[in-house]
């Protein structure tokens, strides 16, 4: 399962219209909210904390009959909980636990970035459950957004694997290209654009794998992989440090844990695409 994803969730896109409907849910006794503070998503012994939800909490939906929300705390974290970074919280969770983390995270984080409107700058109101803001000044109406972020496996049809590492990433850590889809443009587009300007490389073609959820705070990771021939890379901008092809055996020790090559934490799609590239063999 992909890490982030799976959430086992009615999220009651038709209920939670009703203003009078998530206010029932809300004062049901079994509701429970999962708690998102400064620092991070709060956690007691290797699971969420989960507390009533205060007046302000945002609906995530229904886990069979319990009413599940997510509130922001602040700094306020209970005595008997402690604060987790999302990234940290990805390797202490159960999977189904880090899909409701990452999704309170991003739809709570959403809320705090936009509480004035994008178009008249009045004070927006929360709608939907959370799901929605209004303004009632001019009437706009305000969705939660997700940044869709291409991510590709470029090989070369053999051995080859492209690899770069960005500026800021310490020596030894690679991964694989990504970048933002930029409006206009078709994913297979951006995929390709991506990896141009990335590494200088053409691709010959392009294919859809598979997306992850990434909440930091609101991308969608759109995993592809991607033929090349092998051509010389150069990093074509400032993004990148470094871009080159390693071998099979250079990616096999690596992903073992041995040798100079650092790859992405087990829970990113970049080390689950690369993962498949190695079993293929
Ligand atoms: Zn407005």
């Amino acid at each position: 399962m992909i890490v982030f994803s799976g959430a086992a969730l009615d999220r009651a896109a038709a209920l939670r219209r009703r203003p009078e409907w998530v206010e029932e849910r809300r004062a049901d006794p079994r509701a429970r909210a999962v708690l998102m503070s400064d620092e991070g998503v709060v956690l007691e012994d290797g699971h969420l904390l989960l507390e009533r939800p205060g007046a302000e909490a945002v609906l995530l939906g229904l886990s069979g009959e319990t009413p599940l929300f997510a509130d922001h705390v602040g700094g306020a974290v209970p005595d008997r909980g402690h604060a987790a970074g999302l990234r940290e919280a990805a390797t202490e969770l159960p999977a189904e636990e880090a899909a409701l983390a990452a999704y309170a995270g991003s739809l709570l984080a959403w809320h705090r970035r936009h509480r004035f409107c994008a178009n008249c700058g009045a004070q927006t109101e929360p709608r939907d459950g959370g799901h929605e803001r209004v303004c009632p000044a001019c009437g706009a109406h305000h969705f939660p957004r997700t940044d869709p972020v291409v991510i590709v496996r470029v090989t070369d049809g053999g051995d080859g694997l492209l690899l770069g590492r960005q500026a800021r990433w310490p020596e030894g850590r690679f991964s694989l290209l990504a970048g933002f889809v930029e409006p206009g443009e078709t994913l297979e587009e951006a995929v390709r654009r991506e990896v141009l300007e990335e590494s200088g490389v053409r691709l010959d073609s392009v294919a859809y794998v598979a997306s992850q959820p990434w909440p930091f705070p609101s991308s969608l990771m759109l995993g592809f992989s991607a033929l090349a021939g092998r051509q010389d890379p150069r990093p074509g901008d400032d993004e990148l440090a470094e871009v080159r092809w390693f071998d099979r055996a250079e990616v096999e020790r690596a992903a073992r844990g041995e040798g100079p090559l650092l790859l992405a934490p087990p829970y990113s799609i970049a080390r689950r695409l690369i993962d498949e590239w190695l079993a293929e063999r």
